[in-house]
């Protein structure tokens, strides 16, 4: 038996034998390269990460702190977006 992965573009729905195929048409549907795209996950990566983890913080000033962090990561995406005009 052979196991076989398929990618699929969260855009569109398209099928790709290879993760950067995928990658590649996701990035065409944004109007960026595939670095900016790579970039632009990272990016949200970052935010939804820090996003969990302020939820899970119970201290006052550990919030305040973890919430700075998700603010600084909320103002890169939005930079990001501006920049490169994403939405
Ligand atoms: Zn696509």
């Amino acid at each position: 038996m052979k196991t076989q992965t398929i990618y699929t573009c969260e855009a569109c729905g398209k099928h790709f034998s290879r993760a950067n195929e995928a990658y590649t048409c996701e990035a065409q549907h944004m109007c960026l390269s595939l670095d900016l795209y790579y970039r632009y996950l990272s990016l949200y990566k970052d935010i939804s990460d820090r996003s969990a983890g302020l939820n899970a913080i119970k201290g006052r000033r550990s919030k305040k702190v973890a919430g700075l962090a998700y603010e600084r990561a909320a103002d890169s995406l939005i930079a990001f977006g501006l920049k490169h005009k994403t939405s």
